[in-house]
């Protein structure tokens, strides 16, 4: 790779040069199905005509002024992202990391209107909230905090999915905020349990603390709900960050906020210049078109469930299989081993997926699959997941005599 740039990624090789719903093709022509969607952005698939006539449309006609004015694609943006999740205001940043730093600035004035002096936000183990320095202090992962200390003060770390624990953690009054993932990816494609989103509103009901959800990767249908914490009845967060999949790759972010989250800003509490620029938003528009239109919220719900359903026939007879598990697209397979090479494998036979906490493969499929390329997803995924652990265990168990 280019000896110009820092590496702060190990990339495989193949560089790809050209793309359309769910195929990519690299330099030389190879086509590639593609089950990581840039990591759960490119929902609507690649070169999506509606999305594209929206952008060059925007691009010949106005593509940025800054918020020292009105924005009218923002304003439409912002008035469709309430409709669709509930909550009231929105914030437009330029990533998922911005929106939660925006979120981590709302709970700490939300401490000081309670006149907290050390306001703290529990915080998840196993959590991935960005690599800006408030979002990485926020992550649970100590290999991407490394080297980046002293770490922003002011976290509480918790067991994921446990509403005991964060019930004892009320003994701390310096507790203002809550701030999880609906469905941990990077951590592992791990949803939360059954009832924990609302014995979390609950607790921040009684505690006064404001429940702050981490949609980044999780929102805009991946679920199958437009919001993960929407799998879960009468639960409303105070505050909401989204990204990835908004833009289907025109980089946008947003920080959404309900009730008692909603007048900690003001001017000048907070800013972005290219923040909700009419580009973006007209894209980010486009995106909510097709998506209310081809009905691609509930289409992620159905074919997650079949491609799941699928990928378990596959494996039912694999012991190194520990569990097939997610919402919607957001599926996560789990090995009883380190299975990163995988990546390379998956690539080499024309399937893009990626491998997350070690040993679980994770499929963020675009949301606009047909049917037979759902099938073709799990069973391409499935032959490679089989023959490496054939060789796997080949190289591991020396063969008998
Ligand atoms: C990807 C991700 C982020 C960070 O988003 P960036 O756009 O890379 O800054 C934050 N939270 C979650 C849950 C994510 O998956």
């Amino acid at each position: 790779m280019s000896e110009f740039l820092l590496p702060t990624y190990n990339r495989q090789s193949v560089r790809f040069s050209r793309g359309e719903g769910p195929y990519l093709w690299d330099e030389s022509g190879v086509q590639y199905l593609d089950a990581v969607s840039g990591i759960a952005v490119t929902g609507l698939g690649h070169a999506h005509p509606d999305v594209a006539e929206a952008v060059c449309d925007q691009v010949r006609t106005l593509v940025h002024t800054s918020n020292l004015y009105g924005i009218p694609w923002q304003e439409r943006l912002g008035e469709r992202l309430v409709s669709i999740s509930g909550m009231q205001k929105v914030f437009f940043g330029n990533s998922g990391s911005e929106a939660n730093e925006a979120a981590i600035k709302l709970a700490r004035l939300h401490g000081r209107r309670r006149e907290v002096a050390n306001p703290k936000i529990a915080v998840m183990e196993h959590s991935f909230h960005g690599r800006t320095l408030a979002a990485l202090a926020a992550t649970g992962n100590a290999a991407i905090q490394q080297g980046f200390e002293p770490l922003l003060d002011g976290f509480v770390r918790l067991p994921y999915g446990d509403a005991e624990a964060l019930r004892h953690a009320a003994s701390d009054e310096e507790i203002v905020a809550v701030l999880l993932e609906p469905v941990q990816g990077e951590g592992g494609v791990r949803p939360a349990p059954s009832g924990y989103l609302r014995a979390v509103r609950e607790l921040c009901d009684q505690h006064d603390w404001l429940m702050m959800v981490d949609e980044v990767q999780t929102g805009i249908g991946r679920t199958g709900r437009w919001f993960g914490f929407q799998h879960e009845a009468d639960v409303l967060p105070d505050v909401m960050s989204l990204a990835k999949g908004l833009g289907n790759g025109v980089p946008i972010g947003a920080c959404l906020t309900a009730g008692r989250a909603t007048d900690l800003f003001a001017p000048g509490s907070h800013g972005s210049t290219f923040g909700g620029n009419p580009l973006v938003c007209r894209a980010a528009c486009a995106v909510l078109d097709v998506m209310e239109r081809d009905g691609l919220v509930a289409r992620a719900e159905s074919l997650g469930e079949h491609m799941a359903d699928r990928i378990r026939a596959g494996l039912v007879d694999v012991p190194a299989c520990r569990e097939v598990r997610g919402r919607g697209l957001m599926i996560g397979i789990e090995l009883d081993r380190p299975c990163g090479a995988l990546v390379s494998l998956a690539l080499a036979e024309g399937l893009l997926i990626n491998v997350t906490a070690g040993s679980v493969v994770r499929l963020l499929p675009p949301l606009i699959l047909t049917e037979s390329q759902t099938d073709l997803v799990a069973d391409r995924l499935t032959a490679v997941i089989r023959t490496w652990l054939d060789s796997n265990e080949a190289a591991v168990t020396p063969a008998a005599g």
